[in-house]
């Protein structure tokens, strides 16, 4: 029955002169993200997306588009020859299918592209409904204009009609690479994956850094990162994924410094690396899936020792969110599962037993007086390893 899906896009229809550059790069974007499902026909007209499918995969197709930033929705839809008699027949085949499914009240919205038809919209509606109503076999279906279970829109357009219902909720947001690139630490936790997924969803590109403590952390929690970068890369194309190993740091800071500050003061390393690494990679600001509270670490206090130790703006997405809605969007984007395998993460080794939760940005410079910070940072971007992570 369908043979064609519309893909709705909302903000980027109200960037003025820019408006092609979004568009163009959305339909790149629809393009790249249906590559592995072979080759589709994704254009546009009128200011809409369309892409040409069929009955045997426009179910998938809809998953997929569903996924790509910028799109607000997907509707799949019936397109036909331009005929009037064909659209009534067309809007009644779409009514028997949505009734079948459970439907009982409708309503019928046309739209006319074709100025040259004679009927105005509203009479176009009206002469519909009185069609399908009469040829409905199902006396129960009646009209609501107000509150129907179903909205059937009819388009008269210039070159065909088309039919749709239902309209598949998208994720919304602004078209990848259209919005710079930003450096995300990535943990094996459930956080940052988010973080990470919300700032991209803005249309910023990303990159990852994974900070990893081998041999006392396993391969397999370095692979649980990966893991990780390849499902946030479905959403945002291929990752660079920066893998830095920390243990000499985390040994200087357990030898030299006081155990309570361990955690703000290997953060602190953390932030500078990744900026660091960031700016050699032309990123324009940090992520990470800090949020206010959260842990020891992440109290008012602890948050501004660890903004401290850089100048890059720091992105944090999650600052005032709840635990609970987190872990809904990390179910939703599918990163939930593979962040809650037990894997142990280069902080929690050393992890202190009573962490400071009020940390003094003064004491915890001083304690940094005790550490060669330059050398240590060099060295351990200097043994780093960037890896490409992609999903096929
Ligand atoms: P997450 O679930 O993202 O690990 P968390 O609640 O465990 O977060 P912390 O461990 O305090 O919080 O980490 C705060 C943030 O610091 C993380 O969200 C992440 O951005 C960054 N971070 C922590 N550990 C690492 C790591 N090993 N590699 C890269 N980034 C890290
Ligand atoms: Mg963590």
């Amino acid at each position: 029955m369908y043979n064609i899906l519309i893909a709705k896009y909302g903000e980027i229809g109200v960037k003025g002169k820019n408006r092609y550059i979004f568009e163009n790069k959305l339909i790149r974007n629809i393009r790249n993200m249906l590559k592995s499902m072979g080759k589709f026909n994704v254009y546009k007209e009128y200011g809409r997306i369309y892409i040409d499918v069929d009955d045997s995969n426009y179910k998938e197709v809809i998953d997929e588009v569903r996924k790509v930033f910028g799109v607000v929705g997907v509707c799949p839809a019936i397109k036909k020859e331009k005929d009037y008699e064909v659209l009534k027949e067309t809007a009644l085949k779409m009514l028997e299918e949505k009734v079948e499914e459970g439907a009982r009240t409708f309503k019928i919205e046309s739209k006319r592209g074709d100025k040259t038809f004679p009927m105005t919209s509203q009479e176009m509606s009206i002469d519909i409904g009185g069609y399908v109503l009469s040829n409905i076999n199902n006396p129960e279906v009646r009209v609501d204009v107000r509150k129907p279970q179903v909205k059937i829109t009819c388009e008269y357009r210039k070159e065909h009609i088309l039919v749709y219902a239902d309209s598949v909720e998208a994720y919304g947001g602004l078209p990848l690479g259209t919005n710079g690139k930003a450096m995300t630490l990535l943990s094996g936790g459930i956080d940052s994956p988010v973080a990470s997924w919300l700032v991209a969803k803005r249309g910023v590109d990303i990159e990852a850094v994974h900070f990893h403590s081998y041999p006392f952390t396993n391969e397999r929690s370095q692979e649980k990162v990966r893991e990780l970068a390849r499902i946030l890369s479905k959403y945002c194309g291929p990752i660079k994924l920066h893998m830095v190993n920390t243990l000499d740091i985390q040994k200087a800071i357990a030898e030299n410094c006081n155990e309570e500050e361990t955690t703000i003061l290997s953060r602190r390393f953390m932030m500078r690396i990744a900026e660091e690494i960031g700016k050699k990679r032309y990123c324009d600001a940090l992520i990470t899936g800090e949020s206010i509270g959260q842990v020891a670490s992440q109290t008012m206090q602890g948050i501004v020792c660890t903004n401290a130790s850089v100048s890059m703006p720091v992105f944090r997405p999650l600052i005032a969110m709840d635990k609970v809605d987190i872990i809904k969007t990390a179910e939703e984007i599918g990163t939930y599962e593979t962040s809650i395998i037990p894997e142990a993460d280069c902080c929690s080794l050393f992890s202190p037993k009573k962490p400071v939760t009020k940390p003094k940005l003064e004491r915890i410079e001083k304690s940094e007086k005790k550490l060669d910070v330059e050398g240590l940072i060099k060295s351990a971007i200097d043994n780093s390893v960037m890896e490409t992570i992609s999903y096929e």
